[in-house]
């Protein structure tokens, strides 16, 4: 059975997505171009409408006529949150490159899969990451000046981006992009199995989204609005959710927070009188149960968001009682751009519910064999619509293994559908492991440790910690026949992973030796088993 959405269909402009953003909507923004859109919660910066648009429009001059680059020129962004970031973002979308932002916490090999991985031609970062990513840059080819540099000041010979900003903007509206088909971003995911691959994006799948995601709560979204902004800028929630929806296409308060601390949000809120705040699950549980919070006035709050991972009913509840305000969950994932299913604000008693299909989506519940499923049966959830990602970039197989083959997109989910129409996510039929909303792929874990001669065979799966509300990475390792365990080795282990990965993808949920993996007939770790037999003895000790 097909599930559609209960919203009416909307009308997806054939326009680029610089020139849907800075078209007059109804938000009525042009007729408030000094209204502040972004401002930075540690400096105190800010930028207006007209700025953002101004500066985007003359950057992406800059980058077409000084820098050289050209129309599908990919071009790599690795940064902490930055005030700047959606005037670059902008700028390079009007210069009709394509954006691949990654996780500013890579190490030098991270930096350098994606970077050649998306042929990038450009890179820019912050300066305190200048010693990896242009050594990163550097092996791919990226001359040193095409790595470019946020802020104001030039570093080691390294110029600020701001620097290509002159007096002549590319024209308005952009022309010669086809939005169907031409790359806005490359973000990286691992999808339902093996590595991180170049999920491509084009301008219409952005365009889409960020109106279905209006849509959703039509009347709700108010110019005035003041959002939180500590999601990454790097990741699609607070690409589609931020950058592109609320400074962009509404023109509301992007307060920006580099670093993410409960202090400093409960600042942010109590200074620019948030009223909505975009979170992930581990944020809900410091909002729920913090002591701190009391200290701060919330009171400008009328909403949050939850997504990028699941989140339990119990840290709904606890917010609802310590803040006094509603949390509107939603889910999706990258290769549809951000969002497929959200609670609209006014339905928010299905707690635990991830909410009804946004308009133009179509989602199927099939089981292992394919066959379809009804309201209320468990099953892999696939999803269609003009959101879905193109494919992945150079990746046949992968690309094969997603599709099903009359388009649909296999999340890698299992969920349901409930009678009264509203969407339920009960488990993950995927590899992935998510860790405060950040993907880990156990492929990429597995291999890494399969580089070690004491290793004979491993598996890394997620293990629930309902406390932090977020899985963490735990490896069952399988020692060659002459190698003893020990806690030593087990420490030179933990070790290893750490210095060759991003913090997030540390072994936080341990090591346990083990004498054989469970594998199917053909070969297959049989992961299934591990995480709902032997995690779960683990837990009953
Ligand atoms: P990403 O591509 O990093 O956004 O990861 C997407 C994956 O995160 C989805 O396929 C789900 O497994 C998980 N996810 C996202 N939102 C939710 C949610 N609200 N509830 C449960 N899982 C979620």
């Amino acid at each position: 059975m097909i599930f559609k959405s209960p919203r009416d269909p909307i009308d997806i402009p054939d326009l680029d997505l610089y020139t849907f953003l800075f078209s007059e909507n109804e938000f009525n923004k042009h007729a408030y171009p000094d209204k502040k859109v972004l401002v930075d919660a540690g400096t105190g910066k800010s930028i207006t409408y007209r700025e953002l648009r101004e500066q985007s429009a003359k950057l992406a001059y800059g980058w077409n006529s000084q820098a050289g680059l050209q129309k599908g020129d990919v071009v790599a962004v690795f940064a902490p949150n930055q005030v700047d970031h959606p005037v670059l973002y902008y700028s390079l979308l009007a210069a009709q490159c394509t954006i691949s932002p990654g996780n500013p916490s890579y190490t030098e090999n991270e930096f350098l899969h994606q970077i050649s991985d998306s042929n990038a031609k450009a890179v820019v970062t912050v300066p305190e990451l200048l010693p990896l990513v242009s050594v990163a840059a550097q092996k791919c080819n990226i001359p040193a000046d095409r790595i470019y540099l946020f802020g104001d000041v030039q570093t080691q010979g390294y110029r600020p981006f701001r620097s290509l900003i002159g007096d002549e903007q590319v024209p308005f509206p952009i022309r010669g992009i086809n939005p169907k088909e031409d790359l806005s971003f490359i973000c990286y995911s691992s999808g339902t199995t093996g590595r991180a691959k170049g999920v491509m994006l084009t301008h219409r799948n952005f365009v889409s989204n960020v109106l279905q995601v209006t849509n959703i709560d039509k009347n709700f979204h108010q110019l005035n609005d003041v959002y939180m902004g500590f999601l990454p800028f790097y990741h699609i929630y607070g690409i589609n959710s931020l950058i592109l929806t609320v400074c962009g296409y509404r023109a509301q308060l992007l307060v920006v927070i580099s670093k993410y601390t409960l202090e400093n949000f409960l600042k942010a809120v109590e200074q620019y009188k948030i009223t909505y705040a975009n979170i992930v699950p581990p944020v809900a549980v410091h909002l729920g149960k913090d002591p701190l919070v009391k200290k701060y006035d919330t009171s400008s709050l009328r909403m949050l968001g939850c997504g990028a991972a699941p989140l339990g009913k119990e840290h709904i509840e606890a917010i609802e009682r310590q803040l006094g305000v509603g949390v509107k969950q939603g889910y999706g994932m990258t290769e549809c751009a951000s969002t497929t299913t959200s609670q609209p604000v006014d339905e928010l008693d299905r707690i635990g519910s991830v909410g009804v299909l946004i308009a133009n989506n179509e989602m199927k519940i099939i089981d292992e064999a394919g066959n379809e499923l009804g309201p209320e049966q468990e099953g892999e959830i696939v999803i269609r619509g003009p959101n879905i990602m193109k494919g992945y970039l150079n990746n046949p197989t992968a690309n094969a293994e997603t599709f099903t083959a009359d388009g649909w997109l296999r999340t890698g989910d299992i969920g349901k559908l409930a009678k009264d129409g509203h969407f339920y996510v009960v488990d993950r039929l995927k590899e992935l492991i998510k860790v405060k909303g950040f993907q880990v792929a156990p492929a990429e874990l597995e291999a890494l440790l399969m580089g070690r001669d004491e290793i004979a065979d491993v598996c890394v799966i997620g293990v629930y910690n309902s406390a932090q509300a977020t899985e963490f990475p735990r490896a069952y390792i399988v020692l060659q026949k002459n190698v003893q365990q020990s806690e030593q080795l087990k420490n030179d282990l933990l070790k290893y992973v750490e210095k060759s990965v991003a913090p997030h993808k540390k072994l936080k949920a341990g090591i346990r030796f083990v004498p054989s993996i469970p594998k199917s007939p053909s070969g297959k770790i049989l992961r299934r088993i591990i995480k709902s037999e032997w995690t779960k003895a683990e837990e009953e000790e």
